[in-house]
């Protein structure tokens, strides 16, 4: 493979950058544009050391730097690489990357880094992915998922069931050369129970896809209430800040307001909407269908409720076009005399949200709701990753169905081996170069 060079810190000025080689030809690169203070060679240095010198093209000195070495295999990409730390100017960096190309680097494409990790085997597939999860988490529980598949949790759990399935292929190819008949320990009931607890596991796993999904995108969150039932004010009180007018005249919440807020591990991504209510007002209107749009993509409702009129047979309709989903009534407006009691259909958190400042009430509901940010479970990251989990599912559910109803031996096979393909290509031990391009392109420069 050709030796190739990127920045791989961001283009913006900042205290330091850093330019990465990676190929055989990095060292000799390196030496090319390096003069090192204490004159060592580049190429004599040993793995995992640095030296301090300086880039210089044609005698004219460009930055001084700190240049590190890893020695292949014990490097990132797994090849020969050089790190060189320089001052974090955009137009140095650049210049310093120019040099590098100049003498003997090709620029890389984005991810090749990562890419040329995966092919030497450093890291598989799935675990290359979640090095762009660790890179654009935002909060801890999303990072702390992201390396618990980084670190190869996740592979690891693949590789399980993959295995299970053909252990069961290699028993059936045994017995499929010199049996009509399974034999005993092939017996179509216990079989089909087994692959019925593989199946299991893939379900489970595709259930916590959506616990996944919440870390890493954050819980999509809508404020649905009637008018004037607080929705603005508790966007405000979770926001810290006035982000929503808020007015006493009913239906002034017009157009739906996003912003994310962190509570504990937990990221909503909040929507206030317009006042769900009948209206003949024509741009109260546009707010309402937007809102309704909003709720379709919802993960979590916060349903706000005036304690002091309680629930109204306008919640109510509300409220039954929100099956299904998670919703949490926020039981507004606790300092007004003459409150109703929280209807208990739903969970609750009592609150006055124009004087609330903690949301500790709402980290306690948030933790019984989506407990998932909590557990310690690895799980599928992506689409790809699912869409490969789900057809192997599929493909062991028409193997239980040949099996309860006596269908061919070939088809059974056939459906066992589509599976543990569909698993395979999820950690990239089975997968084609458009694929892992595919998978590659997403990332940036530089990774
Ligand atoms: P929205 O139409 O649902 O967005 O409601 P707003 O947030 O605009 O609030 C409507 C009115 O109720 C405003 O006058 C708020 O000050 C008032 N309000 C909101 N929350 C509370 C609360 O917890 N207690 C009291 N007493 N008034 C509140």
């Amino acid at each position: 493979m050709s030796t190739i060079a990127a920045i791989s810190t961001p283009q913006a000025v900042g205290g330091i950058a850093m330019i990465r080689i990676s190929g055989e030809d990095a060292l000799a690169v390196a030496d090319r544009v390096f003069v090192a203070v204490n004159h060592v060679k580049v190429t004599e240095m040993r793995g995992y050391s640095c030296s301090y010198g300086y880039i210089e093209h044609e005698n004219v000195r460009v930055d001084d730097v700190v240049l590190t070495v890893f020695r292949a295999p014990h490097s990132y990409t797994g090849e020969d690489t050089v790190e060189i730390t320089c001052h974090g100017g955009i137009y140095l960096t650049n210049e310093i990357l120019h040099l590098v190309l100049l003498n003997g680097a090709a620029p890389a494409e984005p991810g090749e880094f990562t890419k040329r990790s995966f092919l030497n085997g450093k890291m598989s597939l799935s675990q290359a992915e979640a090095v762009m999860d660790v890179i654009e988490a935002d909060g801890k529980a999303a990072l702390n998922h992201a390396n618990m598949v980084k670190d190869g949790r996740l592979s690891r759990q693949m590789r399980e069931v993959t295995d299970s399935i053909i252990e069961i292929l290699s028993a059936l190819a045994y017995w499929m050369d010199d049996a009509e008949e399974f034999p005993p320990e092939l017996d179509p009931v216990r079989l089909s129970a087994q692959i019925l607890g593989i199946s299991d596991r893939l379900s489970d796993m595709e259930a916590h896809y959506q616990d996944g999904k919440i870390l890493k995108n954050g819980i999509r969150t809508v404020l649905l209430g009637r008018p004037n039932a607080g929705k603005s004010s508790v966007m405000n009180w979770l926001c810290g800040e006035n982000r929503s007018i808020v007015t006493s005249i009913p239906g002034t919440t017009r157009d739906v307001v996003t912003e994310s807020v962190k509570i504990g591990p937990y990221i909503l991504v909040l929507s206030d909407t317009a006042g769900i209510r009948e209206t003949e007002n024509e741009i109260e209107s546009i707010g309402i269908e937007q809102a309704m749009r909003v709720l379709d993509t919802a993960d979590l409702i916060l349903y706000v409720v005036d304690s002091s009129i309680g629930i109204t047979a306008e919640d109510e309709k509300v409220l039954s076009a929100c099956k299904n989903r998670h919703v949490l009534l926020l039981w507004n407006k606790i300092d007004l005399d003459g409150q109703i009691s929280p209807d208990d259909r739903y969970p609750v958190v009592q609150c006055a949200a124009i004087q609330e400042n903690s949301s500790v009430k709402m980290l306690d509901a948030l933790k019984i709701m989506f407990p998932a940010a909590n557990c310690n479970q690895p799980s599928i990251i992506n689409e790809r990753q699912f869409r490969l989990l789900h057809q192997a599912n599929l493909h062991l559910a028409d193997a239980i169905f040949l099996l309860d109803y006596g269908g061919e031996l070939d088809m059974l096979v056939g459906e066992l081996d589509q599976a543990a393909r569909n698993l395979s290509e999820i950690d990239g031990t089975d997968v084609s170069q458009e694929t892992i391009d595919g998978v590659f392109s997403r990332f940036c420069v530089g990774k």
